[in-house]
């Protein structure tokens, strides 16, 4: 498969980078309104350089039910929207189109965005775990950083989770407006299950054991 991008894609990512060089953090925040919403304004910093990136996936109850797919890379959480959530089978290529940046104190946020602010509905910590680059070259080294390979829309990550492990590849294939379009598809090692289907079979938090639904009902009778 060959992929095109649209002329100008390259100069678009340059006056990106150069904004999001200031604060990679500002289209997160222009979106939510800290007083009125529970979810983490990303005031905290990056944390040690000695700890493995983390990963999560995050079910999101909202006006239309996604999976949230995030990455720790360079001290924020890259994210991708996957309507089908992730797969164990190889044979699956799930949908999974690139969002803002998130700040890394999300990574274990669970709770209720209120209706009406963006992103409202229940967000569920579906899995999380360390990662790592799995983008190796002949000689076992790693090939090229986790952000080079997310800006050249290549990555291949072994998960370290409770219900995901093994490899992932996300491979960006289309851009649609100023969206990037990936696929995410399980890697065939011995992770790989094509029987398993978790998305539906182990659906609940695995900071909580709640489901969305437990977690709205429990958020209705605090407030
Ligand atoms: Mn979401």
């Amino acid at each position: 498969m060959t992929r095109r991008e649209p002329i100008g894609y390259n100069s678009a990512i340059i006056r990106a980078e150069t904004a999001v060089a200031q604060d990679p953090l500002k289209a997160y925040r222009d979106k939510r309104r800290a007083d009125v919403t529970p979810e983490p304004s990303g005031k905290h910093s990056p944390r040690a350089d000695d700890q493995p990136p983390v990963f999560v996936v995050q079910k999101h109850d909202a006006s239309t039910l996604h999976y949230d797919f995030r990455l720790e890379i360079d001290g924020v959480l890259k994210s991708w929207a996957v309507p089908k959530g992730p797969s164990t089978d190889p044979r699956d290529k799930r949908l999974a189109v690139e969002t803002e940046d998130h700040p890394l104190d999300y990574a274990d946020f669970e709770g209720v965005i209120p209706q009406g602010e963006y992103g409202g509905g229940t967000v569920m910590v579906w899995d999380i775990g360390p990662y790592d680059n799995a983008k190796l070259d002949d000689d076992g080294e790693i090939e090229k950083s986790l952000a080079e390979c997310w800006a050249d829309g290549h990555l291949t990550v072994n998960l370290h989770g409770k219900k995901l492990s093994g490899g992932y590849a996300l491979t960006h294939f289309r851009t649609e407006g100023n969206k990037r379009q990936w696929l995410l598809v399980k890697i065939d090692d011995e992770a790989a299950d094509a029987r398993r289907n978790p998305v539906s079979s182990e659906d609940s938090s695995v900071l909580s054991d709640r489901t969305t639904d437990e977690i709205a009902s429990e958020a209705d009778t605090s407030s």
